[in-house]
C-alpha cells in the first residue's frame, strides 16, 4: 500500500521549498516531488539582488541550495519525478507520477513558469548546440560571436545587454515595430553600439550542422523572407504555466494560470497553489516564498480541521 503523506508538494522552486520548510517544521508528513534540479528557475540567476537577508546579492543556486537545507533539516522529504496528473478519492488526493501514485490529505501546486518555446524546425535539435533559453547561462559560450535574440519584452532586451558582454554582435529580432520593455531598458538597448534590431520578422527555420549555422527570417508585413547567419539564438517570447497535470479538476485561466484566494486555496478543497503559476504572481523570489509560507500554514489548519 502506497505511503500516505499529511502534504505532498509539487515543484522545488523557491515557493515548494519555502512551503516545505513550514510544512516539516509544523511536523506534518511532507513530500515535495520536483522532476528536475532542486531550485527551480531562479537557478538560472547568476545574481539575486533582491532578496532580503543579502545585501551583497547571492546566486540563485546558492540561494535556492540554502532553502533546501533548511527544508530537509526538519524533515521534509524529497522526490525526483514528474507530476502527471492528480485524482480526488474522498478526502485523498492521488497525485500520479512518472515513479507511481502517491496519496496526500492536502497538496500544494508549486510548479512555477517554463519559457515559451519558437516551435519552429531546428529548434528541438539545436537546443543545446546553439539554440538557448537563458542567455545569464549560455551568453559566455559565444565570446566574440554573433547571436540572434528573439523577443522583445523586459526579460528579452535585459538578456540582449546582458549578450553585449560577451557576443560581437546581438541581432534582436522581434514580430512588431516598437519593443514592449520599459522605457529605461529600451533606452540602454537603442544606445548599446553591438545591438541592431531587426523589426516585424518571426523565425521560420534554424539551420545549421553540427551547430546552428543561420535563421530562415520572414518579414511580417511584406512577407519578403531573408536568412540572417549567426552562431547561437537565444529566445525570450516569455513564460507559460507548468499547470498541464491540474487541467483535468481545475479550472484555470485562459493563459492555464492558476486563480487562488488570498489564503493559496484553489476552487478544491485541501488543493492550494502558490508562487508564479499563480495569476495574479508578481514572478519573484520573494513573492513565491510569501505564497509558500501561506499556502503551507492553510494547508496545515486544513488537515487539522
Ligand atoms: C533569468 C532569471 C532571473 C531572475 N532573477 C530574479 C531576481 O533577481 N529576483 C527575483 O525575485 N526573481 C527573479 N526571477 C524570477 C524567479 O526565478 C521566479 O519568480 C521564482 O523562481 C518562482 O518560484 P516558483 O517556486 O514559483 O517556481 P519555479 O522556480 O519555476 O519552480 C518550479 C519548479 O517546479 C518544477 N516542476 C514543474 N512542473 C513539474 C511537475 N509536473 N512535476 C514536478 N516538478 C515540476 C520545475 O522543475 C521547477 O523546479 C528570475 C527569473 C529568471 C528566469
Amino acid at each position: 500500500m502506497n505511503k500516505e503523506y499529511g502534504v505532498i508538494i509539487i515543484g522545488g522552486g523557491p515557493a515548494g521549498l519555502s512551503a516545505g520548510i513550514y510544512t516539516a517544521r509544523a511536523r506534518l508528513s511532507s513530500l515535495l516531488v520536483e522532476k528536475g534540479i532542486i531550485g527551480g528557475l531562479i537557478t538560472d540567476a547568476e545574481v539575486v539582488e533582491n532578496f532580503p537577508g543579502f545585501p551583497e546579492g547571492i546566486s540563485g543556486y546558492d540561494l535556492t541550495q540554502l532553502m533546501y537545507q533548511q527544508a530537509t533539516k526538519f524533515g521534509l522529504e524529497t522526490l525526483t519525478a514528474e507530476v502527471t496528473g492528480i485524482e480526488l478519492e474522498g478526502e485523498q488526493k492521488i497525485v500520479k507520477t512518472s515513479e507511481g501514485n502517491l496519496i496526500a490529505k492536502a497538496v500544494i501546486a508549486a510548479s512555477g513558469t517554463e519559457r515559451v518555446q519558437l516551435n519552429v524546425p531546428g529548434e528541438k535539435e539545436f537546443t543545446g548546440r546553439g539554440v538557448s533559453y537563458c542567455a545569464t547561462c549560455d551568453a559566455a559560450f559565444f565570446t566574440d560571436q554573433t547571436v540572434a535574440l528573439v523577443g522583445g519584452g523586459n526579460a528579452a532586451i535585459t538578456e540582449a545587454l546582458q549578450l553585449t558582454k560577451f557576443a560581437s554582435k546581438v541581432t534582436v529580432i522581434h514580430r512588431r515595430d516598437e519593443l514592449r520593455a520599459t522605457r529605461i531598458v529600451q533606452e540602454k538597448a537603442f544606445t548599446e553600439p553591438k545591438i541592431e534590431f531587426l523589426w516585424n520578422n518571426i523565425v521560420e527555420r534554424i539551420e545549421g550542422e553540427d551547430v546552428v549555422k543561420r535563421l530562415r527570417l520572414r518579414n511580417v508585413v511584406t512577407g519578403e523572407e531573408s536568412t540572417l547567419d549567426v552562431s547561437g539564438v537565444f529566445v525570450s517570447i516569455g513564460f507559460k504555466p507548468n499547470t498541464d497535470y491540474l487541467k483535468d479538476i481545475l479550472p484555470l485561466d485562459a493563459a492555464g494560470y492558476i486563480v487562488t484566494n488570498e489564503k493559496m486555496e484553489t476552487e478544491i478543497p485541501g488543493i492550494f497553489a502558490a508562487g508564479d503559476i499563480r495569476r495574479s504572481s508578481i514572478r519573484q523570489v520573494i513573492a513565491a516564498a510569501g505564497d509558500g509560507a501561506t499556502a503551507a500554514i492553510y494547508a496545515e489548519k486544513f488537515i487539522g480541521d
